[in-house]
């Protein structure tokens, strides 16, 4: 919950204001904090508000600096249960009512942060803005914040008014920024209805090239240099690495150390490189593949004297798998193999490939090999395509192959031969 208490008396109606403040009501002052009590507690009651719910609490106005913090404690009485720990408390002074016992006694409440209206440093703006202090008063009172020990003062400046130059807000700004501050707020002089300027609409004199040059003075000392190097969109994925420590982002393939086989890892990939991470420490980067089926493979993170550590998926394996299906599988393999830079490439479409033999049975299966080694079109895309076309039956090599198959197409007992046509 934030909370906002406004304070609306003020020693001196500026002539830019609009907001609800009253010079002539100082006699009001005891009554209206009596009558602030009362509507508090009203207040927290209709928001059900909880122990420790406020998060937040701006004491503004008018001029909090002109109630005395004696006049402030029921208040801060009432609100205790309700403050949160390290809340940040703020009151709005100006600097000729902020004397250095009302810094103390707010302090005392429980005020942590001050703002002060300042507006300007220099004595003639300020008598035009019909400010009720002069420079020398804002320079001490934030001095005599800071000596009592709070962290966090503001002050508040107003730019774009008539008569003002560079040399005069570079003045304001260099005399603020050698204040023990953290914080300004700079305001473009707005002409309101109701306030004496309304009548004198040349007070203000805002330019977009005033207004950006004020910006840059008052930020250039805080601004940091640019990166480097141009931010880079990253895109992100999860993966697992595969048999052949491999993962696969876009139809191609990187590498991750032997010792992540079979992990989940995380993927941050741009239009430039790929990076690996597992438990958000990175593993591998890569430059980022475009040609569908591409490794980009690190011969570090292969195991160490080319040692199979995945103990079921090697190129032994694979070689007595296929020798096991029939001798166009064997040849598939060693061509697969032998093709790739490092062996372990290949697994993935060996095994893909493989898997055909059971789905479709070995004998179709090598004969369909037989016609993709003699076409040389061997992804496992082109060799899913002759098993469901069956294009080996139009294989010149399998009507003469010496290859021992059952004589699969002429005994089959649902093909009727030519003698059925005599
Ligand atoms: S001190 Fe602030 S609230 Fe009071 S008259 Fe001036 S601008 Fe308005």
């Amino acid at each position: 919950m934030l909370l906002y208490i406004h304070i609306p008396f003020c020693d001196s109606k500026c002539s830019y204001c609009s907001f609800n403040s009253y010079v002539d009501k100082f006699h009001l002052k005891q009554e209206y904090m009596l009558a602030l009590e009362v509507q508090l507690k009203f207040e927290l009651n209709r928001f059900s508000a909880q122990e420790k719910s406020i998060e937040s609490l701006f004491i503004g106005g008018g001029t909090p600096s002109t109630v005395s913090p004696k006049l402030y404690e029921p208040i801060f009485k009432i609100l205790k249960p309700y403050l949160q720990n390290n809340i940040e408390i703020t009151s709005e002074a100006n600097p000729n009512s902020a004397s250095y016992e009302w810094l103390e006694g707010m302090k005392m409440l429980g005020v942590n942060r001050i703002s002060f209206g300042v507006q300007s440093f220099n004595e003639k703006k300020l008598k035009l803005l019909n400010r009720a202090h002069t420079p020398q008063n804002a320079v001490d009172a934030v001095n005599n914040a800071h000596k009592i020990g709070y962290k966090n003062l503001s002050i508040d400046l107003i730019y774009a008014t008539l008569g003002d130059t560079k040399e005069l807000l570079l003045h304001d700004i260099t005399t603020a920024k050698s204040l023990p501050i953290n914080h300004i707020s700079a305001y473009a002089l707005t002409i309101e209805e109701g306030t004496p300027f309304a009548s004198k609409p040349q007070m203000s004199k805002e330019t977009l090239e005033l207004t950006s040059w004020l910006f840059e003075e008052l930020e250039k000392e805080e601004l940091q240099a640019l990166p480097a190097n141009r931010y880079i969109y990253e895109q992100y994925k999860r993966a697992k690495v595969n048999i052949d420590y491999h993962i696969v982002l876009e139809k191609c393939y990187y590498s991750v150390p032997f010792k992540f086989l079979q992990k989940e890892v995380e993927v941050r990939y741009s239009g430039h490189h790929v990076r690996i991470y597992y438990n958000n420490e990175i593993i591998a980067t890569h430059p980022r593949l475009r040609t569908v089926g591409m490794f980009s493979t690190l011969s570090e993170h292969r195991t160490p004297d080319h040692a199979y550590i995945h103990d079921k998926w090697n190129p032994q394996r694979f070689d007595s798998w296929a020798s096991s299906i029939g001798e166009y599988s064997t040849k598939f393999v060693t061509n697969a193999l032998e093709r790739a830079d490092y062996p372990e490439q290949a697994y993935r479409r060996i095994l893909a490939v493989l898997k055909l033999a059971k789905d479709y049975g070995y004998t179709e299966f090598e004969l369909a090999l037989m016609y993709a080694l003699e076409h040389n079109t061997t992804t496992t895309k082109s060799i899913k395509s002759i098993l469901d076309k069956r294009l080996y039956l139009q294989s010149s090599s399998s009507n003469n192959h010496s290859y021992s198959t059952p004589n699969l197409f002429n005994t089959h007992s649902n093909i009727r031969g030519a003698d059925e046509y005599q």
